[in-house]
């Protein structure tokens, strides 16, 4: 059996897995992620591999990371949150540690994993969104990874959904990602709440009185608790999501959508509002077969074992 490791970069934790042929998990480890410090994570991911490759005979090393990756899955063009530029990331941990390796877009390593191993087996294409603090994109077209043609394919949260709309980290201005976002759910939590205290009573009751306290997990505990305003935020996000499926739907016809990332852990409180906006908006709706909206089965662990089947091909 042909073991390969898989490694998560995330903007709080570095996970590290040991995977089997069949997607099993054998062993996992978390670390903290030193953020923004490009040599102390390097550190950290070497660390992981060699005490993982101690008890467990790993033939490739697959490191999924949030950035534009070059074709030949070698080289981080950039990184939004990391001051990775034009950096050959490939051959300084194959200098480090006598393995190979392949870096991967984190979202092309997550739409992966649930293709080979969760929500997604079932079909050829999918595409998957990771709704986080940004919008991650991960595209599956007649069961191979697609890349595009210089490695930065399927990065949807740039997708212009709103002309001269609000500002974008990528440059630009009306992104998908700052209206889809977990980011554009707390802001827009937040913003209710200052401007009808009374119906944000919940939320400020939760978040002990500040505003500036609520985050998307607690939008979550109060929607899942019957909350009228959480609702109405994570609906008003989902319709974003819905609106943004149906236009991709019309380039790309994926058979399944799956929607992962911290957010999705709210379930059919985003998913079915989702769902009415893509059947609203869907070109041609009506006389054309329809795709399905699933939530992402794998977890956190998507992107380590999606890496580390995409470093064993
Ligand atoms: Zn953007």
């Amino acid at each position: 059996m042909s073991l390969a490791c898989g490694i998560d970069i995330g903007g709080t934790k570095i996970a590290g897995g040991v995977v089997a042929e069949d997607g099993t998990v054998l062993e996992e480890l978390r670390v903290e992620s030193p953020a923004t410090d490009v040599e102390a994570i390097e550190d950290a991911v070497t660390g992981l591999v060699k005490e993982l490759g101690s008890r467990h005979d790993i033939s490739a090393v697959g490191v999924g990371a949030a950035g534009y990756i070059d074709r030949d899955r070698a080289k981080i063009y950039f990184a939004p949150n990391i001051a990775w530029r034009d950096v050959s990331l490939r051959d300084e941990l194959e200098e480090r540690v006598d393995l190979p390796f392949v870096i991967e877009n984190d979202a092309n390593a997550a739409a992966w994993g649930e293709f080979r191993f969760g929500v997604g087996q079932d079909v050829d294409d999918l595409l998957l969104l990771t709704i986080g603090t940004g919008v991650g994109g991960g595209l599956v077209l007649d069961r191979s990874l697609y890349r595009g043609g210089f490695g930065v394919g399927a990065e949807i949260g740039h997708l212009r959904v709103v002309p001269d709309g609000l500002p974008c980290g990528c440059g630009n201005r009306g992104c998908l990602e700052q209206y889809a976002s977990g980011s554009a759910l707390v802001r827009e939590a937040r913003a209710a709440v200052r401007q009808d205290p009374a119906r944000g009573a919940g939320l400020l009751d939760l978040a002990g009185g500040d505003p500036e306290r609520i985050d998307g997990p607690l939008v979550t505990r109060a929607a899942q608790a019957g909350d009228e305003l959480a609702r109405a935020c994570l609906a008003g996000l989902g319709r974003w999501i819905g609106e943004g499926i149906a236009s991709l739907a019309a380039v790309l016809d994926p058979a399944v959508v799956v929607i992962g990332g911290g957010v999705s852990e709210a379930g059919d409180l985003l998913l079915d509002p989702a769902r009415e906006a893509f059947d609203a908006q869907l070109p041609g709706r009506g006389y054309r077969p329809s795709l399905e909206i699933r939530r992402a089965v794998l977890g956190n662990r998507a992107g380590m074992v999606g890496a580390a089947d995409l470093a064993r091909r």
